[in-house]
């Protein structure tokens, strides 16, 4: 492991990948299309033999995000889903994991349709209560699995305490911080054994890219982790990888300009008649804004809102004009989605019922559009909603 001294996470990102060029310098990291390298001599490669096991451009992506989530490897997948699975490839049959009752949908749809037939049981319970995590626990429970805040609600986990707990009972905490990406938010440095981030979202921050890692507090950890990426093979590919490189440099920028203009958007969207409600940490309103803003140095810039009425909801989305209707979030460009049928689809309607999911909420992932013509855009669907709304009675 390189010697990394006391930098700032805002100077190793804007530095992503500068020094792993060793020949002639490169300022931006070569991208290594290579499939192979050829051995120095019988015996002796220099690191890398075979770009499945190691490829140098993910080696530069892996030591940046190990910095950033102030772990001690990073391990770099193929999609945000691949990172999840990884890591839980450190469970077998008969395990059972400890989870938070509204995932993000693809992970839950890999828990249900994938994991468990294979023999491992998941356990869905609201993270935000320490006793209730100590209460939930039973003698084949192995793992916490922990979104925080979760999506589409923001519902908040108490990280430093269910770390805690998990430890107590020898279990490992594993925490999928994509809403909150590095700059925000470090479970490691919490207590949590493993992150996960999809980095599709806000480290990539462009959407051009689909990409994933797990990132690990302890080499024995991260030992087992780069054994199931070699084995299993979902890697990156190097373009992906220089992509991420390049996303990085402008991570905290991009990060604190979004969540400014989320915060005047949120405070905006509270104040509408026709939102009923808005659900969003950095609002005085949100239940448990105090415990977020101690584990993490801000509110994001993901804002969920719930409209009166469900019947509503189509005029809105279809009269947005900058604010895009598309799936994911924390790129630079405003998104807008209907968490019901489309992120979460494949959660069953009582499911989602039981955990709050309305057909009335959607999602807004804020980007970096000036925050007053989003504001207008906002302002003007949702005044044709309610025009719509009182036409329909
Ligand atoms: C998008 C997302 C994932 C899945 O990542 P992909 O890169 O789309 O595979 C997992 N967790 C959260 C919280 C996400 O937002």
């Amino acid at each position: 492991m390189k010697q990394r001294g006391s930098r700032s996470a805002r100077t190793a990102a804007a530095q992503a990948g500068v020094k792993a060029d060793r020949s002639y310098g490169a300022v931006s990291a070569p991208m290594y299309l290579s499939a192979i390298y050829h051995y120095e001599a019988f015996g002796k490669h220099r690191g890398f033999d075979y770009s499945r096991a190691a490829n140098p451009t993910r080696a530069a992506l892996e030591e940046v995000l190990a910095e950033l989530e102030q772990g001690t490897r990073a391990v770099a997948f193929a999609s945000g889903m691949a990172a999840v699975s990884a890591a839980l490839g450190l469970f077998g049959p008969g395990d059972r994991i400890l989870c938070s009752n509204d995932l993000y949908g693809g992970t839950y749809r890999l828990f249900e349709k994938v994991l468990r037939p294979l023999g491992l049981a998941f356990d869905y319970i609201d993270m935000g209560d320490c006793a209730r995590i100590e209460a939930a626990i039973r003698p084949k429970t192995k793992a916490l699995f922990i979104e925080t805040p979760t999506n589409p609600l923001m519902k908040i986990a108490d990280l430093r305490g269910a770390a805690g707990v998990a430890r107590r009972h020898g279990l490992l905490t594993l925490v999928d911080s994509t809403f909150m990406s590095p700059v925000l938010q470090r479970p490691l440095s919490l207590g949590a054994d493993l992150v996960i981030q999809s980095t599709t979202k806000f480290l990539g921050g462009h959407n051009d890219l689909i990409g994933g890692a797990v990132i690990a507090a302890d080499a024995k950890l991260a030992e087992k982790l780069l054994f199931i990426q070699k084995a299993v093979g979902a890697v990156p590919g190097a373009f992906d990888c220089w992509l991420l490189l390049r996303g990085i440099k402008t991570l905290h920028v991009r990060v604190a300009r979004a969540q400014e203009t989320a915060g005047l958007l949120a405070q905006f969207l509270a104040a509408h008649p026709l939102v009923s409600k808005v659900f969003y940490p950095g609002l005085a309103g949100h239940p448990r804004r105090e415990l977020h803003l101690a584990q993490a140095d801000g509110p994001g810039s993901i804002i969920s809102f719930e409209l009166r009425s469900a019947a509503a909801v189509p005029a809105f989305l279809g009269a947005l004009r900058t604010i895009l209707l598309a799936e994911s979030l924390g790129g630079v460009e405003s998104l807008i989605t209907h968490p019901s049928t489309m992120t979460h689809a494949d959660i069953p309607a009582k499911e989602q019922a039981a955990v709050g999911l309305t057909p009335r909420l959607v999602r807004l992932s804020v980007g970096l559009e000036d925050a007053d013509d989003l504001r207008r855009d906002l302002e003007r669907a949702l005044g044709v909603a309610a025009r719509n709304r009182r036409k329909l009675g």
